[in-house]
């Protein structure tokens, strides 16, 4: 068991605000965003953020130190868009591992500091990975619905590229974030799998997606029951939202992740919506109020903030939650409630009342258990065996993710053939 798995079973880990918004404030000029090597470089890099890992060390970690100071115990590197695919707007891709090199170095740097000086809780650096600025299943040409700017090929070898220097710069775990598109983050997901087999090192995975719009769906098109689906083949940590709404408006899909998700749940939402000026003006107080009830209800186990949240908003929310406990796994909470394996209330119960099929989260979660190919074989069985007790609906759906994990434990050469 990982040691970040072992406090999650035990409290809510709080994680880091923002960067962007904390960066603003030092009004940093082209100079900041330039070092020797970049002296002459052709276009303007100001506004590239995570290039001030190597430019501006000094911005990042006086920001990582004021969010441990504020209660952060996961930080999140300063990473966000440091991949070829985004750098690539400003010529920057072949500084793509220093750069994450560094942001791994300099919150890993920044936790060791905060260490010495204070006795701390246990802290944890979350290598962070966006979306990267092209999407692999939607056009970005209105006129060619099927044009595609980016392959799945190419996003991963950019996230493979990213990975690797964000575990050789000494972070512990990683967060796939803002994600709009499923298929980036199979690529970003498989990159992963493929790097931990070859290096036989395994790090957790938060995941965490970015709703587009009221309906609720992820940009991509699909729900967040879909979205968990899609990824579940892969061993994460965590499944969460973040970004692009506020809190109040996470309410909803939150509760949908607390029911679903076989994983820890996460969120770091927005402070609110950005105002007429792109601007956020939620109230600390307020954010971290919301975000309080959604922790009281049992439906959180990492909690933080996105755009516009600054270190007085991590700061009410870990005085906050601090004494609240965490969302239990659903498996466990079945276990505890002393409920075994029939469908749940309300969900489709069968022709047949008298079986003890599993209830869909349970197969799920069983799905996602199978490690090698006579698991595999096995659940697959008691599907086919199961089948007609299931919904139509549910068991595509349980249908789909056991191709799902099919393909990860082929890809990860877990069959003999
Ligand atoms: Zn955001």
């Amino acid at each position: 068991m990982h040691p970040i798995e072992q406090e999650l079973d035990n409290q809510i880990l709080i994680l880091d605000g923002a960067m962007g918004t904390m960066i603003q404030p030092y009004g940093l000029s082209e100079a900041d965003f330039r070092n020797a090597s970049l002296e002459h470089h052709a276009i303007e890099l100001k506004g590239n953020n995570d290039l001030l890992n190597v430019t501006r060390p000094d911005v990042i970690k006086e920001i990582h130190l004021q969010y441990l100071q504020a209660g952060a115990d996961i930080l999140s590197t300063n990473t966000f868009g440091a991949n070829a695919i985004s750098q690539e707007d400003y010529k920057t891709a072949d500084l793509v591992y220093d750069i994450n090199y560094q942001g791994a170095k300099i919150a890993r740097e920044t936790i060791k500091v905060y260490q010495e000086r204070n006795r701390s809780r246990p802290l944890f650096v979350a290598g962070a990975m966006g979306p990267t600025t092209k999407l692999a299943s939607m056009s970005p040409d209105v006129n060619n619905a099927g044009f595609r700017s980016v392959t799945f090929d190419q996003l991963a070898a950019a996230y493979t590229e990213q990975a690797k220097a964000l575990i050789d710069g000494g972070i512990d775990l990683f967060l796939l974030e803002t994600i709009t598109d499923t298929l980036n983050a199979k690529a970003a997901l498989f990159a992963l799998m493929q790097l931990f087999d070859e290096t036989g090192k395994q790090y957790p995975i938060m995941v965490s997606g970015t709703i587009a719009d009221a309906s609720g769906r992820i940009l991509s098109g699909q729900t967040i029951e879909a979205f968990i689906i899609s990824i579940s083949h892969a061993p994460l940590l965590s499944v969460g939202l973040n970004c692009a709404l506020g809190a109040k408006e996470l309410r909803p899909y939150i509760q949908t992740l607390d029911k679903e998700a076989p994983f820890y749940v996460s969120t770091h939402p927005n402070a609110g919506l950005p105002n007429q000026f792109g601007g956020y003006d939620q109230s600390a107080e307020e954010f971290a109020s919301l975000v309080y009830e959604f922790a009281k209800n049992g439906w959180l186990n990492i909690v933080g903030g996105c755009c516009g949240t600054t270190p007085q908003h991590i700061e009410a929310l870990a005085s906050k939650i601090k004494n609240l406990p965490p969302r239990q796994k659903p498996a466990r909470r079945m276990q505890r409630e002393g409920v075994t394996s029939h469908p749940e209330q309300g969900e489709y119960s069968g022709t047949s009342k008298s079986t003890n099929a599993l209830s869909l989260q349970e197969f799920l979660q069983k799905v996602s258990e199978a490690e090698d190919e006579q698991s595999f074989l096995q659940v697959k069985e008691t599907f086919e065996q199961n089948k007609k007790q299931y919904h139509p609906e549910q068991a595509m759906l349980i249908n789909a993710h056991i191709f799902g994990r099919y393909q990860y434990l082929r890809s990860a050469n877990k069959f003999a053939r």
